[in-house]
Protein backbone atom coordinates (compact mmCIF):
# COMPACT_ATOMS: atom_id res chain seq x y z
CA UNK A 1 0.00 0.00 0.00
CA UNK A 2 0.93 3.31 -0.41
CA UNK A 3 1.96 4.87 2.55
CA UNK A 4 3.92 7.92 3.74
CA UNK A 5 4.72 7.84 7.27
CA UNK A 6 4.99 10.74 9.14
CA UNK A 7 8.38 11.11 10.27
CA UNK A 8 9.22 10.55 14.63
CA UNK A 9 10.72 13.14 16.97
CA UNK A 10 13.38 11.15 18.77
CA UNK A 11 14.32 13.14 22.21
CA UNK A 12 16.81 11.52 23.97
CA UNK A 13 18.32 12.90 27.33
CA UNK A 14 20.28 11.60 30.04
CA UNK A 15 23.04 12.90 32.24
CA UNK A 16 26.75 14.01 30.79
CA UNK A 17 28.86 11.09 31.17
CA UNK A 18 25.87 8.40 30.87
CA UNK A 19 27.11 7.50 27.10
CA UNK A 20 24.09 9.04 25.49
CA UNK A 21 27.41 10.16 22.83
CA UNK A 22 27.75 6.66 21.75
CA UNK A 23 24.37 5.45 22.16
CA UNK A 24 23.51 7.48 19.65
CA UNK A 25 25.96 7.32 17.34
CA UNK A 26 25.29 3.62 17.21
CA UNK A 27 21.57 3.71 16.65
CA UNK A 28 22.32 6.56 13.92
CA UNK A 29 25.04 3.98 12.10
CA UNK A 30 22.77 1.24 11.71
CA UNK A 31 19.43 2.95 10.97
CA UNK A 32 19.68 5.35 8.15
CA UNK A 33 16.30 6.92 8.69
CA UNK A 34 17.23 8.60 11.64
CA UNK A 35 18.71 11.92 11.25
CA UNK A 36 20.50 13.59 13.92
CA UNK A 37 19.44 17.31 14.31
CA UNK A 38 22.40 19.39 14.61
CA UNK A 39 22.11 21.73 17.68
CA UNK A 40 23.15 25.17 18.24
CA UNK A 41 25.30 26.17 21.08
CA UNK A 42 27.75 29.12 22.59
CA UNK A 43 30.14 26.41 24.01
CA UNK A 44 33.38 26.23 22.71
CA UNK A 45 33.79 22.90 20.49
CA UNK A 46 35.83 20.94 22.20
CA UNK A 47 39.08 18.65 20.77
CA UNK A 48 38.09 16.70 17.09
CA UNK A 49 34.66 18.56 17.17
CA UNK A 50 33.38 19.77 13.98
CA UNK A 51 31.26 23.01 12.99
CA UNK A 52 28.00 22.07 11.82
CA UNK A 53 28.30 18.78 12.49
CA UNK A 54 28.44 18.25 15.96
CA UNK A 55 26.92 21.69 16.44
CA UNK A 56 26.63 24.99 15.02
CA UNK A 57 28.98 26.74 17.13
CA UNK A 58 28.57 30.36 17.63
CA UNK A 59 28.40 33.65 19.61
CA UNK A 60 26.15 34.83 22.04
CA UNK A 61 25.50 37.53 20.01
CA UNK A 62 24.26 35.20 17.09
CA UNK A 63 22.15 32.98 19.41
CA UNK A 64 20.53 35.71 20.74
CA UNK A 65 19.84 36.89 17.81
CA UNK A 66 18.33 33.56 16.27
CA UNK A 67 16.04 33.62 20.11
CA UNK A 68 14.46 36.83 19.13
CA UNK A 69 13.51 35.81 15.38
CA UNK A 70 11.90 32.58 17.10
CA UNK A 71 14.41 30.42 15.30
CA UNK A 72 14.31 27.27 17.57
CA UNK A 73 12.28 25.13 18.57
CA UNK A 74 13.48 24.83 22.00
CA UNK A 75 16.69 26.40 23.74
CA UNK A 76 18.03 26.20 27.15
CA UNK A 77 21.02 27.01 29.33
CA UNK A 78 23.12 23.73 30.58
CA UNK A 79 26.06 23.39 32.33
CA UNK A 80 26.33 27.27 32.02
CA UNK A 81 26.22 27.65 28.03
CA UNK A 82 23.37 27.53 25.37
CA UNK A 83 22.28 25.32 23.54
CA UNK A 84 19.26 25.21 21.41
CA UNK A 85 17.30 23.41 18.33
CA UNK A 86 16.61 24.35 15.50
CA UNK A 87 13.18 24.65 14.06
CA UNK A 88 14.86 24.36 10.52
CA UNK A 89 16.73 21.08 11.46
CA UNK A 90 13.33 19.48 12.46
CA UNK A 91 10.25 20.39 10.35
CA UNK A 92 10.94 19.88 6.66
CA UNK A 93 12.78 16.25 7.66
CA UNK A 94 9.80 15.24 9.64
CA UNK A 95 7.44 15.72 7.00
CA UNK A 96 9.71 14.42 4.40
CA UNK A 97 9.35 11.10 6.53
CA UNK A 98 12.84 11.50 8.41
CA UNK A 99 12.54 10.20 11.78
CA UNK A 100 14.92 13.34 13.34
CA UNK A 101 16.88 12.30 16.64
CA UNK A 102 17.26 15.37 19.57
CA UNK A 103 19.84 14.95 21.80
CA UNK A 104 18.94 17.51 23.90
CA UNK A 105 18.68 17.96 27.96
CA UNK A 106 15.89 17.65 30.27
CA UNK A 107 14.90 21.76 30.03
CA UNK A 108 14.85 21.09 26.15
CA UNK A 109 12.97 17.98 26.24
CA UNK A 110 10.25 19.31 28.65
CA UNK A 111 9.98 22.15 25.96
CA UNK A 112 9.93 19.81 22.91
CA UNK A 113 7.61 17.19 24.59
CA UNK A 114 4.72 20.03 25.04
CA UNK A 115 5.26 21.34 21.40
CA UNK A 116 5.27 18.10 19.71
CA UNK A 117 3.20 15.87 21.80
CA UNK A 118 3.79 12.60 19.76
CA UNK A 119 7.79 13.16 20.54
CA UNK A 120 9.08 10.02 21.34
CA UNK A 121 11.10 10.23 24.95
CA UNK A 122 14.06 8.23 25.78
CA UNK A 123 16.08 9.15 29.57
CA UNK A 124 19.28 7.57 29.78
CA UNK A 125 20.27 6.19 33.49
CA UNK A 126 23.67 5.40 34.56
CA UNK A 127 23.51 1.87 36.43
CA UNK A 128 24.76 4.20 39.89
CA UNK A 129 25.81 8.39 40.63
CA UNK A 130 29.47 6.63 41.58
CA UNK A 131 29.30 5.09 38.07
CA UNK A 132 28.91 8.26 36.67
CA UNK A 133 31.12 10.45 38.54
CA UNK A 134 34.01 7.60 36.82
CA UNK A 135 33.04 7.90 33.36
CA UNK A 136 32.76 11.67 33.77
CA UNK A 137 36.49 11.93 35.09
CA UNK A 138 37.60 9.02 32.74
CA UNK A 139 36.90 11.09 29.90
CA UNK A 140 38.91 13.62 31.01
CA UNK A 141 37.53 16.45 28.65
CA UNK A 142 35.96 18.51 31.61
CA UNK A 143 37.43 21.22 34.13
CA UNK A 144 36.98 19.65 37.85
CA UNK A 145 34.52 22.78 38.33
CA UNK A 146 32.77 21.54 35.14
CA UNK A 147 32.88 17.98 36.34
CA UNK A 148 31.12 18.79 40.02
CA UNK A 149 28.31 21.11 37.72
CA UNK A 150 27.79 18.30 35.55
CA UNK A 151 27.27 15.38 38.90
CA UNK A 152 25.29 18.27 40.48
CA UNK A 153 22.84 18.91 37.44
CA UNK A 154 22.68 15.26 36.94
CA UNK A 155 20.70 14.72 40.28
CA UNK A 156 18.48 17.70 38.94
CA UNK A 157 17.92 16.06 35.48
CA UNK A 158 17.03 12.23 36.80
CA UNK A 159 14.25 14.01 38.99
CA UNK A 160 12.62 14.12 35.64
CA UNK A 161 12.43 10.82 34.07
CA UNK A 162 8.74 9.93 35.32
CA UNK A 163 7.87 12.78 32.56
CA UNK A 164 9.84 10.61 29.97
CA UNK A 165 7.95 7.98 27.83
CA UNK A 166 11.14 4.99 28.11
CA UNK A 167 14.00 4.66 30.76
CA UNK A 168 16.98 2.93 29.57
CA UNK A 169 19.87 2.05 32.31
CA UNK A 170 23.32 2.32 30.47
CA UNK A 171 24.69 -0.39 32.13
CA UNK A 172 25.84 -2.91 29.37
CA UNK A 173 26.06 -0.76 26.04
CA UNK A 174 25.30 -3.83 23.83
CA UNK A 175 22.40 -4.58 25.69
CA UNK A 176 21.56 -0.45 26.08
CA UNK A 177 22.05 -0.45 22.60
CA UNK A 178 19.52 -3.41 21.56
CA UNK A 179 16.75 -1.66 23.74
CA UNK A 180 17.15 1.12 21.84
CA UNK A 181 16.77 -0.48 18.81
CA UNK A 182 13.71 -2.31 19.95
CA UNK A 183 12.00 1.16 21.20
CA UNK A 184 12.67 2.60 18.03
CA UNK A 185 11.58 0.03 15.97
CA UNK A 186 8.14 -0.01 17.69
CA UNK A 187 7.69 3.02 17.76
CA UNK A 188 8.30 3.34 14.24
CA UNK A 189 4.67 1.07 13.80
CA UNK A 190 2.51 3.66 15.51
CA UNK A 191 -1.29 4.08 13.61
CA UNK A 192 -0.75 7.23 13.84
CA UNK A 193 2.04 7.73 11.68
CA UNK A 194 0.33 5.94 8.88
CA UNK A 195 -1.77 7.71 6.13
CA UNK A 196 -3.03 5.39 3.75
CA UNK A 197 -4.61 6.76 0.52
CA UNK A 198 -7.89 5.50 0.40
P1 LIG B 1 27.79 18.82 25.71
O1 LIG B 1 28.29 20.21 26.03
O2 LIG B 1 28.40 17.79 26.63
O3 LIG B 1 27.89 18.48 24.26
O4 LIG B 1 26.24 18.81 26.03
C1 LIG B 1 25.77 19.18 27.28
C2 LIG B 1 24.29 18.93 27.38
O5 LIG B 1 23.58 19.80 26.49
C3 LIG B 1 23.87 17.51 27.03
O6 LIG B 1 22.96 17.05 28.00
C4 LIG B 1 23.15 17.68 25.71
O7 LIG B 1 22.14 16.72 25.55
C5 LIG B 1 22.57 19.06 25.86
N1 LIG B 1 22.22 19.66 24.58
C6 LIG B 1 22.85 19.54 23.39
N2 LIG B 1 22.20 20.21 22.44
C7 LIG B 1 21.10 20.75 23.03
C8 LIG B 1 20.01 21.54 22.55
O8 LIG B 1 19.88 21.87 21.38
N3 LIG B 1 19.07 21.90 23.46
C9 LIG B 1 19.14 21.55 24.77
N4 LIG B 1 18.16 21.94 25.57
N5 LIG B 1 20.15 20.80 25.25
C10 LIG B 1 21.12 20.41 24.39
Amino acid sequence: MDVQPTGMLLVISGPSGVGKGTLVQWLMAQDDSIVFSVSATTRAPREGEIDHQHYHFMTEADYARLVRENAFLEHAEVHGHHYGTLVSEVADRRAAGQNVLLDIDTQGALQVMQKAPDAVSVFILPPSFEELERRLRGRQTESEADIRRRLANARQEVLLLPRYAYALVNDDLDRACATLKCIVDAEKQRTTRFHPQL
